[in-house]
């Protein structure tokens, strides 16, 4: 152990560790220490959560930081996001309406055993030369504007350190926030609870019906991250690699009290009325029981992330964290790395990066904001298969044509697209976040009038012209310009797609004609009107084959152009 590092990072968890191999293969010349509490290595299976991986941070884990021959040999490829809705009849799994991927996805994605995953990033970054001590409790970080002091505890032993930047990973310990009193109150309150089985659980045995196995290849749909959903609740099943699985039920507690399910026997009987085939499957399995774990209010928010000055940032669970569903912890850390990682360098090599760190923090915040409407209040939705439905396809489609594909063409951390994307108001940025919030409303103002259970239906997102062409176009690199143009591209097909839904929506809920013109950004829904509750416009690009995936989506009768 050196007495100077140019780097400390607090923590040594998936997005220390990330942050450290992403800082070396930057720049391998940079002196990294990570400073771990745990004090070995970490167990297969029952360590953390944050198993299902998506787009984003699939491709920071293969192409960023290298790991994709890891990634195949070691963890198991996954096969998209699925989802049981709502049913009348939750006894058999086989009747209700499933959605999922059929064939095998273009763009990778991995479950991932945690335990296995942080093992082999620790072994990773110090075979890059970073210094990892485990064992090593941070107790204090004296900020002295880029000479910090950094005291941690070793075997009972008071240890001091110094470096240039102090990077905080300490996960929900927040130690940072913590210390300089940065916390943001965040308004969506969650529960979590979640164990681990020993074994296999393949959700295709959950049914002898032979048609609805024949659905899918033998074996993709026990790869998927299975969601069993109703009002306020989901509940997961994840494979893992190590050939266990991980199960978690996810709640607001406005319908499911944190005490009716946040110990293991009370899980139990949760499912046995929440979820009776998954009671039925996993009740017999409780002797297989690895560990279960409860997480209270998981959502939190934070007032500041990079501070340039004084040569700070934190990344991970010790910034922000939103909501587990859609799998995206390690986007955020992926998109908070590359800030920070960007920043770390470009400072260490001599340049100014102080305007930079305010975009940055800037853009970090906005995209937190702009993502809480996705789920805040949307648990009560969760029993309404068709918006669930609409809801589901219109997450991922902006998830893949904006964000994804921004991140994997490096546009967060290229100065002139970041502010061409967001520093006007009419800029791409900001309609992006208006439009998502527009159709976030409407998914809740439609609530009380769509109360159809349906069932005895599959819906694949691949069905859907545009939604594969999102999905195709995540690892296409574009120069700069080519990429705004195909952002705007990409915002056009998600304003028709919105108004395509919008008009679905409005027909069956007042009557208007399925044909009236709308302005995407003026979307409400007002119920009882039997006037158009929009002022409209002329959309002049309507294509036909937008408005017919949309149409794919809409489980009732199609409304009739009069
Ligand atoms: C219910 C739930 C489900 C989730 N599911 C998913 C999912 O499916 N996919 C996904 O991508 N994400 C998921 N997440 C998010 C995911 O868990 C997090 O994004 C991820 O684990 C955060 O990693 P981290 O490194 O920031 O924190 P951690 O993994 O918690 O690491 C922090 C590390 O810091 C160490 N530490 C803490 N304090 C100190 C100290 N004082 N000194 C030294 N070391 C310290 C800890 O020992 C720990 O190893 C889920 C989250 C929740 C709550």
């Amino acid at each position: 152990m050196q007495s100077q590092y140019d780097v400390i990072i607090l923590g040594g968890g998936l997005a220390g560790l990330t942050l450290s191999i992403q800082l070396k293969r930057m720049d391998p010349a940079i002196s990294i220490l990570v400073l771990e509490r745990r004090d070995s290595g970490a167990s297969t299976a029952a360590h953390k959560v944050g198993e299902s991986t998506v787009e984003l941070g699939s491709h920071y884990l293969r192409e960023v930081l290298g790991l994709k021959a890891y990634l195949e040999e070691f963890e198991l490829p996954k096969h998209g996001l699925r989802f049981f809705f709502a049913s009348d009849n939750k006894d058999d799994i086989a009747t209700r309406v499933e959605l999922g991927p059929r064939e095998r996805l273009p763009t990778p994605s991995h479950q991932l055993d945690r335990g296995t995953l942080e093992n082999f990033l620790a072994k990773r970054t110090q075979e890059l030369g970073t210094e990892l001590i485990l064992g090593a409790t941070v107790k204090d970080v004296n900020i002295a504007e880029g000479n910090h002091t950094v005291t941690f505890l070793k075997e009972g032993e008071e240890v001091k350190i110094f470096c240039k930047w102090a990077a905080d990973a300490t996960g929900r310990g927040s130690f940072m926030k913590r210390k300089l009193d940065f916390h943001k109150p965040m308004e969506h309150h969650v529960n979590a609870v979640w164990w681990r089985l020993k074994g296999v659980i393949d959700i295709d045995d959950w049914s002898d019906n032979a048609e609805w196995k024949s659905y899918l290849k033998p074996g993709l749909r026990y790869l998927s991250t299975v969601h069993f959903m109703d009002k306020g609740y989901w509940l997961w099943v994840i494979p893992l690699g190590s050939k266990n699985t991980s199960i978690g039920i996810v709640a607001d507690p406005a319908v499911h009290p944190f005490d009716t399910f946040n110990k293991y026997e009370k899980a139990i009987e949760w499912l046995k009325v929440n979820e009776p085939r998954g009671y039925k499957m996993l009740e017999p399995q409780k002797d297989n029981l690895l560990d279960f774990k409860i997480l209270k209010h998981y959502a939190h928010h934070t007032g500041r992330i990079y501070c340039a000055e004084e040569r700070w940032g934190v990344t991970g669970e010790a910034g922000a964290f939103l909501d587990p569903l859609y799998s995206p912890g390690t986007d955020f850390i992926a998109m908070n790395n590359s800030w920070l990682s960007d920043l770390i360098v470009r400072d260490l090599h001599g340049e100014n990066v102080e305007a930079r760190a305010n975009v940055y923090e800037q853009s970090h915040l906005s995209l937190v904001d702009n993502w809480i409407p996705v789920y805040q209040n949307k648990y009560l939705l969760m029993g309404n298969t068709q918006i669930m439905v609409m809801k589901i396809f219109w997450d991922w489609a902006t998830y893949w044509a904006v964000p994804t594909l921004l991140f994997t063409n490096k546009a967060f951390t290229n100065l002139s697209l970041l502010k061409e994307l967001f520093s006007n108001s009419r800029g791409l940025g900001r309609r992006f976040g208006e439009l998502n919030r527009v159709m976030q409303d409407l998914f809740i103002d439609w609530a009380p009038y769509e109360t159809e259970r349906f069932s005895d239906r599959y819906i694949d997102p691949y069905d859907l012209q545009y939604m594969r062409d999102f999905q195709h176009d995540i690892d296409t690199s574009y120069e700069p310009d080519a990429l705004i143009e195909k952002v705007g591209q990409n915002m056009k097909i998600l304003e028709q797609v919105a108004s395509d839904i919008f008009r679905l929506v409005s027909t069956q809920v007042n009557g208007t004609p399925p044909n009236m013109k709308v302005d995407p950004y003026k979307i409400k829904l007002i119920a009882g009107s039997t006037v158009l509750a929009v002022e409209t416009e002329l959309d002049e690009n309507i294509s036909e084959s937008v408005k017919n995936d949309v149409d794919l989506m809409w489980f009732y009768p199609k409304p009739v152009f009069a």
